[in-house]
């Protein structure tokens, strides 16, 4: 194999990896590094934090941000969102996929056909 194909096949079995981290994956990855900190805090003050990263997310948009700094205000709100899973006792892949599985949970459509 030529060293570019070996690159190439690293590049893919990186990608592959970081592909693999599925919803529950990522959310038991933010149980493991903050669950303690989650907890002690309270669904109250997590949320409060969630809230936060939503506006800078927000603002981040707004401003006209770097793509790598939008992508980090949208980490920031899924690993905030996945920390209140935690301490609610929510699977998010669970909910999510069961509200929104492939069609518009109110009009049953997909795409969605709703009057908003
Ligand atoms: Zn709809």
């Amino acid at each position: 194999m030529c060293r570019h194909a070996e690159i190439l096949n690293y590049e893919s079995a990186i990608a592959k990896v970081v592909n693999d981290v599925h919803i529950r994956e990522f959310q038991e990855m933010m149980h493991r590094l903050y669950f303690h900190r989650d907890f002690a805090r309270g669904v109250k003050g997590t949320y409060e934090w969630l809230t936060d990263e939503i506006k800078e997310l927000g603002e981040a948009i707004e401003e006209g941000s770097s793509r790598e700094a939008i992508e980090r205000e949208f980490a920031d709100v899924i690993a905030w969102l996945a920390s209140l899973a935690n301490i609610t006792g929510i699977d998010l892949e669970s909910a999510a996929v069961n509200k929104y599985n492939y069609k518009c949970p109110k009009c049953q459509q997909a795409p969605c056909n709703c009057n908003f």
